[in-house]
């Protein structure tokens, strides 16, 4: 069982490497821990549904990947109207103006007294004191205004709390009533027109699984990565087993969708984060309900800002049109973002659901009577909220991501977003047809943030 290359991961970035490789008339073979395709681009089945797994938007920031994703969906790819809501206290907000104008959908009393209190904050707050993000937002827009827009939920989503964070380096002021209208006419999504897979994201990727079959590339399914050998800063062999089996497989070159810390581990490679280095030990639980009616409300996703609550994000997959969720019915997808301890964790399914399910009745959501079924979801470290800039602020993140660059045969493609990921296995295909891998370290290195922008 020898090949040219080896791609650990038949996810959206492993896939997409094996297509060009093959393209280009290299042999490959993947090596696939589950015994479906996609990983976390996959689709979520049951009965008539298919939904994403949680909450994805496709960017289309990078024209290459956008027409790579046309390309393999034809007309199945749909155009929708993406409408991002807040949860609060019982109400449904806009986050956009486009919506439901400046005022957002808030009750006349919400906006009255979210806006005596931007007026106290910015009354009471002194240039001098403003030391943290909390602080400069506050004297801003008021703490009630930002915690409902923004605050309550990004706090949630990357785990950190704003009394923690740098106030932004320019204190740039005009005047409190202007700074308010600015930032509520602000645009808030840079992406005008969003596509969407009709039946899901997992048909990206079931696409490609097909295509790579066709061609050639061979598939491995149910097979883990057990051990990485190597030496003198080149891979030499890997280690893969299921529950009968083991193989050691030799190879020239490697690609791997393997989060940093998963690798180095099979490399051998030591590395202790500190505590406050956060992208390494957060994930997510996903509970899905499978409704006997349509859902509600017309928002594709919402986000949490109620303080009551523990869930954080809410997608609403009949809002992308397609046909993912069956006529007549409905399907919402509730996250938990946590650190990888929480006790939600540690409950069981049952558990998790009563609980989800409580908070959505409580927000007025859809109520068990609406639930056909559901299914819960654990992910550790799967975060949606690392990003690129981790790289470069988490010590241990930018070490690990630099010692595994030396390696002159592998190709670290993992990336957070369906597009990097992407565009990261594509690259490093035509690195390796070109033989060339300084191509594939400048144009996916995380110093350069956006190369095809360039
Ligand atoms: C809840 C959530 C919401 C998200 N929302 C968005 C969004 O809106 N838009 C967006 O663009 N992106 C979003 N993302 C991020 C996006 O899903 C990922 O960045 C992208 O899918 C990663 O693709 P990948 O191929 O790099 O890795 P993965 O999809 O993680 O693939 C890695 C594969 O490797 C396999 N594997 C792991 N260990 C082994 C082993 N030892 N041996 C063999 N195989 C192994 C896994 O099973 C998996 O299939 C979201 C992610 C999450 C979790």
């Amino acid at each position: 069982m020898n090949s040219e290359v080896l791609i650990i991961g038949a996810g959206a970035g492993g896939l997409s490497a094996a297509y060009w490789l093959l393209k280009n008339g290299f042999k490959v073979t993947i090596i696939e821990k589950e015994l479906v395709v996609g990983g976390l681009m996959r689709s979520i089945k049951y009965e008539d549904f298919a939904v994403d797994f949680g909450y994805k938007h496709l960017y289309s920031r990078i024209p290459e990947v956008h027409k790579f994703w046309s390309d393999i969906l034809g007309d199945d790819f749909l155009p929708y109207q993406s409408r991002i809501g807040i949860l609060y206290n019982g109400h449904i907000l806009e986050k956009e103006r486009k919506f439901r104008g400046i005022r957002r959908g808030m009750p006349y009393g919400l906006l009255l007294s979210s806006f005596a209190n931007m007026l106290k904050n910015n009354y009471r707050s002194n240039k001098n004191s403003i030391t943290s993000l909390q602080d400069y937002t506050y004297s801003r827009r008021g703490e009630k205004f930002t915690r409902i827009f923004s605050q309550e939920y990004d706090e949630r989503f990357k785990g950190l709390k704003w009394s923690q964070l740098p106030a932004p380096e320019t204190l740039k002021r005009k005047g409190f009533l202007s700074d308010f209208l600015n930032d509520a006419v602000k645009i808030t999504q840079k992406q005008e027109h969003w596509f969407h897979p009709s039946k899901g994201t997992g048909q990206i990727v079931e696409n490609l699984e097909k295509e790579v079959l066709k061609m050639g590339g061979k598939i491995y399914l149910g097979f883990r990565v057990t051990n990485i050998y190597n030496q003198q800063e080149a891979i030499k062999s890997i280690e893969i087993s299921n529950d009968n089996s083991k193989y050691e497989l030799k190879t020239s070159n490697v690609i791997s969708s393997l989060p940093l810390q998963i690798i180095a581990t099979l490399m051998g490679i030591d590395f202790k984060p500190a505590k406050n280095e956060l992208s390494f030990n957060r994930g997510i639980i996903l509970v899905y309900l499978f409704l006997k009616q349509p859902t509600k409300f017309p928002h594709t996703s919402l986000h949490v800002s109620c303080p009551n609550t523990l869930m954080s994000r809410i997608t609403n997959f009949s809002a992308y049109g397609g046909s993912m969720v069956p006529k007549g019915k409905g399907c919402l997808c509730i996250e938990y973002f946590s650190t990888n301890s929480i006790e939600l964790f540690l409950k069981n399914d049952q558990e998790i659901f009563e609980f989800a399910i409580n908070e959505c009745e409580k927000s007025g959501l859809v109520n068990k009577m609406q639930c056909q079924d559901f299914l819960v979801i654990k992910a550790p470290n799967s975060d949606p909220a690392v990003s690129f800039d981790d790289y470069s602020t988490d010590p241990t993140r930018k070490k690990l991501y630099e010692q595994l660059s030396k390696f002159k045969n592998l190709y670290q493609i993992n990336r957070t977003g369906t597009d990097k990921s992407t565009y990261a296995g594509i690259i490093a295909a035509k690195a390796i047809v070109n033989n060339d891998k300084h191509l594939f370290d400048y144009y996916t290195s995380p110093d350069i943030y956006a190369p095809w922008e360039k």
